[in-house]
């Protein structure tokens, strides 16, 4: 293996790359374009393109790709090569500014909610500057945005690089106003921690569940689960470690930061945290990371499953998305700083936050909303469906001091006055109450903690990103005007607080008492997928998005069907996988057992005549019998509820309430019946490997 230092960006056309091999001239133009967002001239382009062209050649590139990330949640490409005929029936390797900047795609086949229109099937990519090209598998990949022909956003990243635009301008507004003329940039970071679990190749080929849907549909509790936490932290099986240190190798040379991993809760269960970065390069690099999990696991004849929940029972797995403010001078505006001026400044992006998430809880909800995460949130080993903001105690007691006006009591030094005396200094709060909550405040970041492990990060960060900006706006605007700053600060600290205080709760989220607690403070408690994107296009939510101009309200409307849809159609796969399963696999075993037990009664008692034999058996077989007819019959109405949610008159939310209040609850039924009978069929018989089998089967 070559020296890390010298593989890490090695597939990567970043800066160092772009500093020896463009002309200065050019290298300062496209430094405008990532810094200011000013637009390129096609002669520089041509340039890039080149020099993009010549280093992907070298590396051993034969095609380029423009490289998106449409609404199916993972990511799309079109290789093209670079060959160009030129006369005697010769090529050229050939890659031009144009291309590079804009494609065309008949992108009919992907999710448009209707935006759309099929007459107008072609959408179009545009090269994304910000996010370094890079090379896999021999293809030059350029990350584009990719929009409709009438400008429409089709995509994850375009709303991402808009709310950091507007993020950017209403933060460096309020830095203005605290005297900070020196920073011009302020941008997002996120470091998402992705879980996963790591599966034997041989188990899920035997699972049309995990085939199908990445998760077990069937399964009976194994009899040792994660009881004993002894995986949690434990050492790495050799097999794991080869894989983490291939897909370490994989990752650094795409310029991934990978940095930390380790065993996770459950069984097979691992974690991967990167060093965080630009929210736009986190999340690109978030799905380059979810891509190679799964491509390096086949070469170890391991399976990455991604899902929010393989198996029932065990705990599921999520992605913490990491979240602050970074000024180009490096600064981290989540940090509390040494200085009085630098405490109020923390505490008005504090406040920002703070007000941010009351407001829009429901949108933040809605943005990690998914079939699978139904699975987790609620559960008590993922955060409540419930937002709520953990600040620690030591904080939240500042915050009701400066609200009442009175000095803080466990600091001997100050009163706190905002902008005039310097906060005290407060420990990091590493409680576990802090990891039972979904957004907590982790010293100098937020943690987002409620998103599913196989969700891009795209989606969360817009919300954040454009509730904060709005909270800052409302903010600079109020100052700006103020004529005593300072005391007009203080002010708005204090309302802040005492406004949007209910949504701090410092507890144990995973505790019962705080739901009730949770709707005697008026928040929403949204326990399912359906139940929470109506949200989505309340009409505040869809001011708050036009007003910055992150998302139209005709964006807004075809994402709302698209989630709705997508709902339906991972629920449609999964029930229609449970019926197959049960048909072909589970009631012919079921059957067979019945069979063998009836015979052994028939031929035990023949074989002994007046002796009272057989009892077992007997007993056995009732059992069986009477578990394989409810099966039977729960696969029937599992059936008819299918048959009523493929009626073509349903409109898209009336389909997705039918799948939570009829499909999913006659496919809980079922799964309960069938996994009792794999309690008591014999192994041989079972068609399915076991919990057991799969869990441990990575040795
Ligand atoms: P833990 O959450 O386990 O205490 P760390 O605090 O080291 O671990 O960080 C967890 C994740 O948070 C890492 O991916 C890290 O890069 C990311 N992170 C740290 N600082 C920031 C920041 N300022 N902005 C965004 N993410 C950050
Ligand atoms: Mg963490």
């Amino acid at each position: 293996m070559k020296q890390i230092p010298e593989l890490f960006g090695s597939m990567v056309f970043n800066d160092q790359v772009m500093q020896e091999r463009l002309p200065a001239e050019i290298y300062q133009a496209l430094m405008r374009t990532v810094e200011n967002g000013r637009s390129l001239n096609l002669a520089v382009a041509n340039e890039v393109a080149n020099a993009m062209k010549e280093w992907a050649i070298e590396k051993g590139a034969t095609h380029f790709t423009h490289w998106f990330q449409p609404m199916t949640g993972i990511t799309a490409e079109k290789h093209d090569s670079f060959i160009s005929p030129v006369p005697g029936g010769k090529v050229m390797m050939e890659f031009s500014g144009k291309e590079l900047i804009k494609g065309e795609s008949d992108a009919s086949s992907f999710p448009s909610g209707g935006l759309r229109a099929t007459f107008e099937a072609r959408g179009y990519t545009a090269w994304d500057a910000t996010s370094y090209a890079f090379i896999k598998d021999g293809t030059l990949c350029i990350p584009t945005a990719f929009c409709s022909y009438g400008g429409e956003a089709l995509d994850k990243k375009t709303p991402l690089l808009r709310s950091m635009e507007v993020l950017n301008k209403q933060a460096l507004r309020v830095l203005r106003l605290f005297g900070n003329e020196d920073v011009t940039l302020v941008r997002t970071t996120v470091g998402p921690e992705q879980e996963y679990f790591l599966i034997d190749k041989a188990m899920y080929d035997r699972r049309k569940d995990l085939i199908n849907s990445g998760r077990t549909l069937f399964g009976a509790r194994p009899s040792k689960g994660q009881e004993l936490d002894d995986h949690y932290y434990g050492a790495i099986k050799d097999r794991v470690a080869a894989y983490m240190r291939d897909l370490d190798e994989e990752l650094w040379k795409l310029g991934v930061l990978s940095k930390t991993e380790h065993n996770e809760g459950a069984p097979s269960q691992h974690e991967m945290a990167p060093i965080f970065t630009t929210a736009n390069i986190a999340a690109d690099h978030n799905q380059l990371t979810m891509e190679l999990m799964k491509k390096v696991a086949a070469r170890h004849n391991l399976v990455c499953l991604l899902h929010e929940k393989p198996f029932a029972g065990v705990n599921g797995s999520g992605k913490h998305n990491n979240w602050s403010l970074q000024t180009n001078t490096g600064v981290n505006l989540l940090e509390p700083g040494d200085t009085p001026y630098e405490n109020a400044q923390f505490l008005l992006f504090l406040c920002a936050v703070i007000k941010a998430v009351d407001e829009y809880a429901d949108m933040l909800r809605v943005s990690i909303a998914s079939a699978g995460n139904d699975h987790r949130l609620g559960a008590a080993e993922a955060p409540p469906a419930v937002v709520s903001i953990f600040l620690g105690d030591e904080l939240t007691a500042i915050l009701e001091s400066l609200e009442s006006d009175r000095a803080y009591a466990a600091a001997e030094t100050v009163q706190m006055r905002v902008g005039v005396h310097t906060l005290p200094k407060f420990p990091k709060d590493t409680t576990d109450r802090n990891r039972t909550s979904p957004f907590a405040f982790t010293g100098n970041k937020f943690e987002f903690r409620m998103l599913g492990s196989s969700q891009p990060v795209s989606e969360p960060n817009v919300v954040l990103n454009t509730a904060v900006a709005a909270s800052l706006d409302e903010f600079a605007t109020e100052l700006e005007q103020a004529e005593d700053f300072n005391a007009a600060l203080g002010a708005l600290i204090r309302r802040v607080v005492k406004d949007h205080k209910r949504i701090i709760f410092n507890g144990n989220g995973y505790d019962d008492a705080w739901l009730a607690e949770a709707q005697r403070r008026g928040l929403e408690n949204l326990p399912t997928t359906a139940d929470c994107l109506p949200c989505y296009v309340r009409q505040k939510n869809i001011d708050l998005f036009k007003k910055y101009g992150v998302y139209s309200e005709a964006e807004m409307r075809s994402r709302y069907e698209i989630y709705l849809q997508n709902y339906a159609k991972v629920l449609h796969i999964e029930a229609h996988t449970m019926v197959s399963m049960t048909r072909k696999d589970i009631l012919p075993a079921a059957l067979r057992y019945g069979k063998e037990l009836a015979e052994t009664i028939v031929a035990k008692r023949a074989a002994l005549p007046g002796v009272s034999c057989a009892t077992t058996e007997e007993a056995l077989l009732t059992r069986v019998n009477d578990l394989t007819d409810q099966l039977a019959q729960e696969l029937d109405a599992l059936v008819v509820s299918l048959d009523v949610a493929d009626r073509p008159d349903w409109n898209a939310l009336g389909r997705a309430e039918h799948y939570r209040d009829e499909v999913i609850p006659a496919m809980d039924a079922l799964r309960d019946t069938a996994d009792g009978l794999e309690v008591l069929v014999a192994k041989d018989l079972w068609p399915l490997p076991s919990y057991g089998d799969i869990l441990f089967s990575v040795r």
